[in-house]
């Protein structure tokens, strides 16, 4: 059977079934393999205040923040990228 992507767009590989995870942002249902996870620092206080914080020597504290996107979820903020069809035959690396 011809496939778009190797692993059939998924990292499950031949174990079976598997859970359902939401996606953090539409709220979709979608199999914990297809998840796309990113995580990243989140700062209570934004660009220029915390810079001039910084340099006067304040501590801010940093959140580590981490989603499950669905796929088009992934695309529509650009975590993920549509490739063309010879990259799509390897391994997603984020
Ligand atoms: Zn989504």
């Amino acid at each position: 059977m011809p496939v778009k992507r190797k692993n059939r767009g998924r990292k499950k590989g031949d174990k079976g079934s598997e859970g359902m995870v939401q996606c953090d942002n539409c709220g979709a249902l979608v199999p914990r393999s297809k998840i796309t996870r990113v995580t990243r620092r989140v700062s209570p206080v934004s660009g220029d205040l915390a810079r001039e914080l910084k340099k006067q020597g304040a501590y801010i504290a940093e959140s580590v923040v981490t989603k499950n996107f669905c796929i088009s979820c992934a695309i529509h903020y650009g975590i993920l990228k549509v490739r063309a069809r010879e990259e799509r035959k390897k391994p997603v690396t984020i």
